[in-house]
């Protein structure tokens, strides 16, 4: 059941963003001149629309009636059993519409448009996940769509580029730099600038310029808010560790969201360690104090994978979706206060944690969230079998099938 305060969005339940749209030293505004009256309009237009009850039924609405709200929470009995440690509950985004929590997102930013009175909706992805939503959400709302996607990711994610186009996107070619997803977030925001006035950018994690990561956060909060009642009403009682995997950040604040409170639960985010540290291979921002360290990039203030005179660093998972070189500013805010704790999950275990899931419980997960799996994997032998591990499983693994076949050389 639906309670009308699981699909409220909750603002201002913490002191972070501060009016500038800074988590301590990170987050802020780092973008072209032009764009500062855009950024200052989509603040306003949010916060108003939080504020308005029929904002949020409309939003509720949808959330119940299309997206398949709330997901279920379920007990992985037989990897309990097999962990032999903590009780562990799966927080079951796999099963909203299209297959992951993206949509949440989407659909939120997709309204807000509309109610702004833009028709046209603009958006970057890397591996696809983000164009599929933002295309669902234009095509549910009757809003023309346009995807930047770097030419190198259009070659290897076939399906997704096709489910845009049947979904009536149009999906735009990115041929500069290494024509993947950092690329494609340089070509949507240039023809932000040049369109502002009747252009949406909807971004696809809790990153960018504010109020980008604070409107992500809220959005994505659902999964929390409703996983937090769910626990209650059917467990009893709340989780010792809510775990979740952070590309740029989006599926893991939204659980948090409503826990950091609770002082006593740890949050946990997994970012991928690729194939280790210590080969370069890898978007583990928090972990390589070598490469990782603050910085900006794509108008945000973050940590941020770096050589020595700060360019960008190339990054490498088996997960598209945590193949990035920042992370939301919000989770470098939380790991400095010592409030979410983050760790990783090289390639290797993240396959391995894929396989167990699958043969353990019947479920197939996103590789991303197969990173959290992981990290459950060694956590859970290690707690009391009364302890409890709340795990986001972001989404399905349809989507890493082809991956997952070459990699294990089928
Ligand atoms: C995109 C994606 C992620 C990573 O994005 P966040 O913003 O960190 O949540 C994780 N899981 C799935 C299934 C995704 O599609």
């Amino acid at each position: 059941m639906t309670t009308k305060q699981d699909t409220f969005i909750h603002t201002g339940t913490t002191n972070v963003p501060d009016e500038r749209g800074y988590y301590g030293e990170y987050g802020g505004r780092f973008v072209p001149e032009t764009l500062m009256p855009a950024l200052d309009e989509l603040t306003e237009a949010y916060h108003d629309a939080m504020h308005d009850p029929a904002f949020q039924g409309r939003l509720a609405d949808l959330q119940a009636t299309y997206t398949g709200r709330p997901t279920p929470i379920t007990f992985a009995q037989r990897l309990t059993d097999y962990l032999g440690g903590a009780r562990i509950y799966l927080k079951r985004e796999d099963l909203a519409h299209t297959g992951a929590h993206k949509i949440n997102n989407a659909l939120g930013q997709a309204l807000l448009a509309q109610r702004m009175g833009k028709r046209r909706i603009i958006a970057e992805t890397g591996a696809g996940q983000h164009g599929v939503a933002s295309a669902t959400a234009a095509a549910l709302l009757g809003l023309e769509c346009h995807v930047y996607m770097g030419s190198v990711d259009i070659a290897r994610q076939r399906p997704n580029v096709f489910r845009m186009k049947l979904l009536g996107t149009e999906v735009i070619p990115v041929d500069s730099g290494s024509r993947t997803l950092k690329d494609a977030i340089n070509e949507a925001i240039r023809d932000w600038v040049t369109n502002v006035n009747t252009t949406y950018y909807l971004l696809g994690s809790a990153l960018g310029p504010h109020p980008y990561p604070e409107m992500v956060r809220d959005f994505q909060s659902v999964i929390g808010t409703e996983a937090r009642r769910q626990m209650l009403e059917q467990v009893g009682q709340l989780p010792d560790s809510c775990i979740a995997c952070v590309g740029g950040g989006s599926n893991a604040i939204g659980l948090f969201h409503a826990f950091r409170n609770d002082e006593t639960i740890d949050l946990i985010g997994v970012e991928a360690g690729g194939r280790g540290i210590a080969s370069g291979q890898h978007a583990a921002r928090f972990a390589d104090p070598g490469i990782g360290r603050p910085g900006v990039l794509h108008g945000t203030r973050s940590f941020v994978l770096q050589d020595a005179d700060g360019q960008i660093m190339n990054t490498h998972s088996v997960s598209a979706g945590l193949d990035y070189a920042s992370v939301g500013p919000e989770h470098a805010y939380l790991r400095e206060m010592e409030r979410a704790f983050y760790t990783l999950a090289t390639d290797e275990e993240a396959l391995d944690a894929f396989d167990k899931l699958s043969r353990l419980e019947g479920i197939i997960p996103a590789l991303e969230s197969a990173h959290a799996i992981a990290e459950v994997i060694k956590r859970a032998p290690h707690m009391p079998k009364d302890a409890i591990i709340l795990v986001n499983l972001s989404g399905r693994g349809d989507k890493d099938l082809d991956t997952v076949m070459q990699e294990l050389g089928e």
